[in-house]
């Protein structure tokens, strides 16, 4: 029987263990992707740390693949073998709960799929996903370079287009990293005024050539402050892992503003009266089902958005979970399975 190559984890904490396996073969409504390359995102410490409790032992994480369709399973209508698939943190649902109808299949009742979470996932050669969560690829874009627009890129694309914001508004992009270096291209190419925001000025000449028309250097100054100086932010894209710096840009929003929170800060202050008196807003954003990650796709390829990635083998998956922890790659880091 033909075998697979995965990185494993045994058990809560690691390390990662190299596997054999056998190829398995994919369910009803299932299809089987070989996996060409799998970036090696924050939130796979949910599958390493056991953060949430539905992981179980072992489990194969990877939730930014982009791959080629293997087998199809029983049931599954428009897709065939050879086709380009991408897979993000969504891992499908099931088309019929009141979530589903209502068009919230991120919110699904019954399937409670996570990929690389609840079932294996992209740290391997090959992997089984549901249909429903798979989005397709357009054909002449590298997956080694945009296998982290599967997570970083749709939960930045998709939470800027729901911002309400519309060309020429205010944007601000708070935090300059995996998901922030994303966050400014698209903002920028959606046609927001994109001021970036981090702490700092080593970053402020990548973030304007990355798009961005304002920097604000929050170690310097209060960023609150500056943005109400502009007119107050229309939106704020908050991307970083702490809840001060969070609470600090806050006061910023302008008239009808939001902040999408994207950062998984955990408990998080913000003054009501700021809220109150310019009817603004602070929500959460959940990255996106398989169409938001096509539209992702389809947008980077024809605006030329591009995540800039350090590449590891597979084999490398501890060195590069352990470089993606750091905090110091620039900016994401991705395995490719055929080294
Ligand atoms: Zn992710
Ligand atoms: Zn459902």
């Amino acid at each position: 029987m033909a075998k697979m190559r995965a990185m494993v984890v045994r058990e809560r904490g690691g390390p990662f263990a190299a596997e054999e396996r056998d190829i398995p073969a994919p369910g009803r409504e299932e299809m089987r992707i070989r996996v060409q390359a799998c970036g090696v995102c924050h939130s796979d410490v949910v599958t390493v740390q056991g953060l949430f409790p539905i992981v179980q032992y072992p489990r194969v994480p990877g939730h930014e693949v982009i791959g080629v369709i293997d087998a199809v399973g029983e049931g599954v209508q428009g897709w065939k073998v050879g086709e380009r698939a991408g897979v993000g943190w969504f891992g499908g649902s099931c088309n019929y709960c009141r979530q589903c109808r209502r068009d919230n299949a991120f919110a699904c009742e019954n399937a409670h799929e996570i990929s690389g979470v609840t079932r294996d996932g992209g740290y391997a050669t090959h992997m089984i996903a549901r249909a429903s969560a798979v989005a397709h690829v357009p054909d002449d874009l590298d997956a080694t370079q945009s296998a982290p627009l599967l997570c970083a890129g749709v939960t930045t694309f998709n939470a800027l287009r729901h911002t309400g914001a519309g060309p020429g508004d205010i944007v601000a992009v708070h935090g300059l990293g995996g998901l922030g270096h994303l966050g400014v291209q698209y903002a920028a190419r959606q046609g927001f005024r994109t001021v970036a925001v981090n702490r700092g000025r080593d970053k402020e000449e990548l973030a304007k050539k990355l798009g961005a028309s304002d920097y604000i250097d929050s170690a310097a100054e209060d960023p609150a402050k500056a943005l109400t100086a502009m007119g107050g932010a229309r939106a704020i894209l908050a991307t970083v892992t702490d809840g001060k710096a969070m609470e600090a840009i806050a006061g910023g929003l302008g008239a009808n503003g939001v902040m999408m929170v994207i950062g998984a800060v955990g408990p998080l202050t913000v003054n009501a009266l700021d809220l109150i008196g310019k009817s603004a807003g602070v929500r959460g954003w959940y990255s996106g089902v398989a169409r938001d990650s096509e539209d992702t796709l389809n947008f980077s390829k024809r605006n030329n958005v591009a995540s800039m990635n350090e590449i590891f083998p597979l084999a490398k998956a501890q060195e590069a979970y352990e470089r993606m922890l750091s905090g110091k790659a620039r900016f994401r880091v991705v395995l490719r399975m055929d080294g």
